[in-house]
């Protein structure tokens, strides 16, 4: 791990800023780094409960994707087929912004831009794949952004069982999470911004982040605290900390890899409804997961819900069905961390200029690059520079509340007990689930 994991200094006490920012994951340090980058001279705070890249930045799933968390047709719909299109490109770009900072910064994050394969293993699943594509195709994106794979090339780049086809996509670059994270801290540092480590935020309001550690009166005022986020005082409700699940395996034998493939580190999963995701990481091992993790009443978050036992064992068994070569490897590392999913799962960054308060957040499982997007975006806005990432549709956007409990903890379950179920029922009929679909029409997934 290049750098440390000891927290840095905590907050000395009151301060005077430009832009205090709650929150060091990639939100609240992209944002941080490409405002000093900016402008040297803006007095930048960031305040981090634990350690930078504590949360779900320092130990996801290291897809570095262009994937955002709603359809190209559902932004269309809210915004024209035009801002679908660009935000579709503008993420496309951030994959590779990603690795040209960490690449201009010295951070060896194990970048390898392989891609990703996205399996189809049963019928259904290969319809699935279809429509992806057509929806790509009716927005202008070809084969050079998303194509179809027959079985032979599908096994081929990721020797899985029971593989029927699926698509691939260049727009992925596998990556170290922990690794990018501390070493993009010790980028903003060296880029003359302060992160203060062990400081809870108690309250953020315009002109105002109110510390355990002091208080810091800044012009501009950013949450950048995602899954987390609940836990501030007003904004209860603002997102559904959704947990994701991982777990990974000791480094495998040549032997093992020649038979799953993966060559060129491409990330893979398959097209389930309930979400699986995996790495061939640098070092040789299966990094893997998925949801199916309870969410937990009045969106608590606790450390303890990052580990479920039927969840890792679930995991275990389906990484297995996938690689059947990989059975009798040690299951080594097991973790796991909360998402922040908005009601209608669409992602948006902004900032109110009349009370200089900012966001960045609601990524449900796709911010490792979107929260590069959203730095830079909340650099624009900040220093009031008009670009065309400001104009994207997702910029002022506002999701709605989520229902008050016990509703919301009654939809989120109910949606994730579905969406498991209809996994199970699609294999048993070969028919896309009903159910399914309503669930997802009504969690606006
Ligand atoms: C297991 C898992 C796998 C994932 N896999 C992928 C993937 O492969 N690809 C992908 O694109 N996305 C993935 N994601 C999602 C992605 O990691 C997140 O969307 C992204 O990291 C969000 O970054 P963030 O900075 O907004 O939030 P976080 O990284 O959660 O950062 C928020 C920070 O705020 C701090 N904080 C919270 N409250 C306070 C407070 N009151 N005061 C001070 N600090 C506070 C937290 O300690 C935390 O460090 C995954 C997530 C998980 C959990």
């Amino acid at each position: 791990m290049p750098g440390t994991l000891e927290a840095g200094d905590p907050l000395p006490g009151d301060l005077e800023a430009d832009v205090a920012i709650a929150g060091a994951g990639f939100s609240g340090l992209w944002t941080a780094y490409y405002l000093a980058r900016r402008d040297p001279g803006l007095r930048i705070v960031v305040c981090e409960r634990e350690i930078a890249g504590y949360g779900a930045s320092g130990r996801n799933g290291g897809w570095c994707s262009a994937l955002f968390p709603a359809s190209l047709a559902k932004l269309a719909r809210m915004s024209g087929r035009d801002g679908a299109i660009a935000l579709q490109r503008a993420m496309h770009a951030t994959v590779d912004e990603v690795g040209r900072v960490a690449a201009a910064e010295g951070i060896d994050c194990h970048w390898a831009k392989g891609g990703t394969v996205m399996l189809a293993r049963s019928p259904v699943q290969v319809e699935r794949a279809k429509a992806e594509l057509d929806e790509a195709r009716e927005f202008g994106f070809g084969d050079e952004d998303l194509r179809q794979l027959g079985a032979a090339e599908a096994q081929s780049l990721a020797g899985a069982s029971r593989v029927l086809g699926g698509t691939f996509t260049p727009h992925c670059a596998a990556i170290h999470p922990a690794r990018l994270a501390r070493g993009l801290l010790d980028a903003v540092r060296r880029a003359g911004a302060a992160v203060y480590e062990r400081t809870p935020v108690l309250e953020l309001s315009p002109g105002r982040l109110v510390t355990a550690r002091g208080t810091i009166r800044a012009r501009h005022v950013i949450r950048a605290t995602e899954g987390y986020t609940p836990g501030l005082p007003g904004y209860h409700r603002a997102v559904a900390p959704v947990y994701s699940l991982m777990i990974a395996t000791e480094p495998l034998s040549e032997a093992a890899w020649e038979s799953i493939g993966l060559a060129g580190r491409p990330t893979f999963g398959d097209l389930r409804h309930l979400i699986i995701y995996g790495q061939r990481t640098a070092d040789g091992r299966l990094a893997f997961g998925g949801r199916g993790a309870p969410y937990h009443f009045g969106s608590s978050v606790q450390p303890s819900f990052d580990q479920v036992p039927a969840v890792f064992a679930a995991l275990r068994r389906t990484l297995e069905e996938l690689f059947p070569v990989v059975r009798g490897a040690q299951v080594t590392h097991h973790w796991g961390g909360p998402l922040g999913v908005p009601r209608d799962w669409c992602a948006s960054v902004g900032l109110d200029r009349s009370t200089g308060v900012g966001w960045a957040g609601g990524y449900v499982g796709d911010g490792v690059s979107t929260t590069n997007l959203a730095g830079r975006t909340l650099a624009d806005l900040i220093t009031g520079t008009d670009s065309d990432i400001t104009r994207l549709p997702w910029v002022g956007h506002r999701s709605p509340e989520w229902e008050p409990e016990p509703l919301r903890w009654l939809a989120v379950n109910a949606g994730l007990r579905v969406m498991s179920v209809a996994d199970w029922e699609e294999a048993r009929s070969g028919r896309p689930s009903r159910a399914a679909a309503f669930m997802g029409r009504f969690l606006g997934g």
